[in-house]
C-alpha cells in the first residue's frame, strides 16, 4: 500500500470529511488516517464539529418545520 503522505491528506480532508472526495482519493486519504495518528487527530475534530454544526441545527429545525407545517395548513383551510 502507497501512502499518500500529509499534505495530501490535510488538503483533501475537508472534502474527505464531507464525502466530496473520489472513491479513488477517498481511499488514499482512509488508509493515511490509518497510519498517521497526526492526520487522523485533525479528522476527529473536523468530525466532531461538523457533527457539532449538524446537531445545532437539527435540534432548531423541528420548531422551525412545525412552524411552516402549520402555516401552510392554515392557508389551504
Ligand atoms: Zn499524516
Amino acid at each position: 500500500m502507497t501512502d499518500c503522505g500529509c499534505d495530501k491528506a490535510k488538503a483533501e480532508l475537508e472534502e474527505f470529511l464531507h464525502r466530496e472526495l473520489s472513491d479513488d482519493d477517498f481511499r488514499d486519504v482512509s488508509e493515511h488516517l490509518e497510519s498517521c495518528v497526526d492526520c487522523e487527530t485533525e479528522a476527529t475534530v473536523g468530525l466532531t464539529l461538523m457533527q457539532k454544526v449538524r446537531s445545532a441545527c437539527q435540534e432548531k429545525a423541528p420548531e422551525e418545520l412545525r412552524e411552516a407545517i402549520l402555516a401552510r395548513l392554515s392557508a389551504h383551510a
